[in-house]
C-alpha cells in the first residue's frame, strides 16, 4: 500500500525526524575511518594515496519526484557516492531502508574498494542507494521509483564506468527494473551491450548462476577456512544469525548442509530460539509468508538482548552496521563472528572480542562472496556467455580461499587482527597501483 499523503498532493521528504539516523550515519563513517588508520599502520602508503582514499571521488545526490499509485507525488533523494576507480570501474551495490544517509553510503563505498581490492575483482568501490521504507511502496511504485531514480542518475553510471548491484531492500527484480531503464535509455543498435550495466540481475533476464545465493556462499567458505585452520568440527557447531535477508538465509541453508545447527536468529520482528536447531529452509519460507522470524512455528521468542547470549560457536551478522558494541561483544558466547553484514562492529565491540580471544573474519572478507559473483556475471555479459553453477562456485571458492590466505598471513606475519590485515592487503594494492601510475596531470 502507497502511504498516505500528508498533504492533499504532495509528500515532502524528511517528514520524520531522521537525528539519530544520521548521528548512526556519521557514527558508521568514523569507525571506517578508524578501522583503516589501524591498518594505514600496516602499510608503507604513500601521502597523495592516504589522501586520495581519505574522501570519496564522486558524490552524486538526484531528488526525483515519483507518482504514487493514489495520484499524490513523492520526493526522494537517491545518492551514488563513487569511492575509488584506480582498479577498475565503480562497482557496488544499491540500497533501499529508512536509515540510508549520505555518511552511512560514503563508508559503504569506501568498503567495496577495499573489497575488490582484497578479492583482487578489477572493480572500484561504489555504493548508492534511496532513504525509502520499501515494504511501504507497491510493487509498481518501486518500480517507477527505480525507474526515475536509474534515468536521473543517467551518465554518472555505465557498464564500463559504475554498475550497481543488489544491497539491503532491493533484489534481482529492482536490478531488472534498472537494466531495462538503462538500456532504454541508449540508442536501439547498442541496447544489448549495456546488459552489464547492473549485476544481480535474474537469471532469465542475463544474470549469473549462484549470484542469489553468493554472499552466504561466500561466508560460508571463510568459515571452512576458519574451522580447518582451528580444528573446529562444522558437523554439530552451533551457530546464531542476525538478519535473515538474503545473507543471512543463505548462510544458514549452506552451513546447516554441512551439519551444523541453527539455534537462534534475529531480525528486525524480534528474537526466536531451539536448542534442538530451527530449520533454515523452513523459516527462509516463514519470512517470506510473514515478513519476518516472530512466531516461527517450532521455536520460543527470547529477548533481543539475550540472542547475543546464546552460547553458539559461530555467530553471523547478517543486518546493519555498528550491531556488536562493546556491551553485545561482551555478551557473545561464540568462537568466531563471520561478519555477513558490512560494518556491523564497532571500534570498542572489536576491542571487546580481541580481548575475549573471540575470532573475527571482517566483513570485506566474509561477505565478498556476492561482489566476487558480480563480477562473474559482468563477465559473462560482456562474452555472451552462461557458466555453470559449478563453475561460478568453484572459480568463488578459489578467490575466497586465496583472499583469506593472504588476510590470514598478513595477521600472523604482523601479529596484528584480520580485519586490519584485510584492510592492509587491499591497501598494498592499491598504493602499487597509484605508484606506478602516478597522479595526472
Ligand atoms: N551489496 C554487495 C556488497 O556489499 C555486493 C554489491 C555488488 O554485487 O555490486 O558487497
Amino acid at each position: 500500500m502507497s502511504k498516505e499523503p500528508e498533504s492533499p498532493d504532495i509528500v515532502g521528504k524528511g517528514s520524520q525526524d531522521t537525528t539519530s539516523v544520521d548521528d548512526r550515519g556519521l557514527q558508521f563513517y568514523k569507525t571506517h575511518l578508524a578501522q583503516l588508520s589501524d591498518a594505514q599502520e600496516q602499510v608503507p602508503l604513500k601521502d597523495h594515496v592516504r589522501l586520495i582514499l581519505s574522501e570519496p571521488k564522486n558524490e552524486v545526490i538526484v531528488n526525483f519526484p515519483v507518482r504514487m499509485d493514489n495520484g499524490s507525488y513523492e520526493l526522494f533523494t537517491g545518492y551514488r557516492i563513487q569511492h575509488n576507480n584506480i582498479l577498475g570501474p565503480y562497482k557496488g551495490g544499491m540500497r533501499y531502508h529508512h536509515d540510508v544517509t549520505l555518511d552511512e553510503v560514503k563508508a559503504l563505498a569506501a568498503l567495496m574498494t577495499y573489497k575488490c581490492a582484497l578479492l583482487e575483482v578489477p572493480f572500484g568501490g561504489a555504493k548508492g542507494g534511496i532513504r525509502i521504507n520499501g515494504r511501504k511502496y507497491t510493487p509498481g511504485e518501486q518500480e517507477a521509483i527505480t525507474r526515475r531514480f536509474t534515468h536521473d542518475l543517467g551518465n554518472n553510471i555505465g557498464p564500463d564506468y559504475d554498475i550497481p548491484g543488489p544491497d539491503m531492500g532491493t533484489n534481482s527484480q529492482t536490478m531488472v527494473w534498472m537494466m531495462d531503464t538503462y538500456m532504454n535509455m541508449q540508442g536501439a543498435v547498442d541496447k544489448n551491450a549495456k546488459r552489464r550495466i547492473v549485476t544481480g540481475k535474474s537469471i532469465t533476464s542475463g544474470g549469473s548462476r549462484g549470484r542469489e545465493k553468493a554472499t552466504g556462499q561466500g561466508v560460508i567458505y571463510c568459515i571452512q577456512e576458519w574451522a580447518n585452520e582451528r580444528g573446529v568440527r562444522l558437523d554439530g557447531a552451533e551457530f546464531i544469525v542476525q538478519g535473515y535477508g538474503n545473507v543471512g538465509s543463505n548462510a544458514a541453508q549452506i552451513l546447516n548442509r554441512l551439519g551444523a545447527v541453527l539455534t537462534a536468529v534475529q531480525d528486525h520482528t524480534g528474537s526466536i530460539y531451539n536448542a534442538d536447531g530451527l530449520y533454515p529452509r523452513k523459516l527462509a519460507q516463514w519470512v517470506e509468508e510473514n515478513g519476518g522470524v516472530a512466531g516461527y512455528p517450532g521455536s520460543e521468542a527470547i529477548d533481543d538482548s539475550a540472542f547475543w547470549g546464546v552460547s553458539c560457536d559461530i555467530c553471523i551478522p547478517a543486518a546493519l552496521e555498528l550491531q556488536i558494541d562493546a556491551e553485545v561483544a561482551q555478551s557473545l558466547d561464540c568462537k568466531v563472528v563471520a561478519e555477513g553484514a558490512n560494518g556491523p562492529t564497532t571500534v570498542e565491540g572489536a576491542e571487546v572480542m580481541r580481548e575475549r580471544g573471540i575470532d573475527v573474519i571482517p566483513d570485506i572478507m566474509a561477505n565478498a562472496g556476492g561482489v566476487v559473483v558480480s563480477y562473474f556475471e559482468w563477465i559473462q555479459n560482456k562474452r555472451s556467455e552462461t557458466w555453470q553453477l559449478q563453475e561460478v562456485d568453484s572459480r568463488l571458492h578459489m578467490k575466497m580461499k586465496r583472499a583469506y590466505y593472504e588476510m590470514r598471513a598478513f595477521a600472523r606475519e604482523h601479529d596484528i587482527d584480520n580485519r586490519s590485515a584485510a584492510l592492509a592487503v587491499a591497501l598494498r594494492r592499491i598504493n602499487e597501483v597509484y605508484v606506478e601510475r602516478g597522479v595526472f596531470p
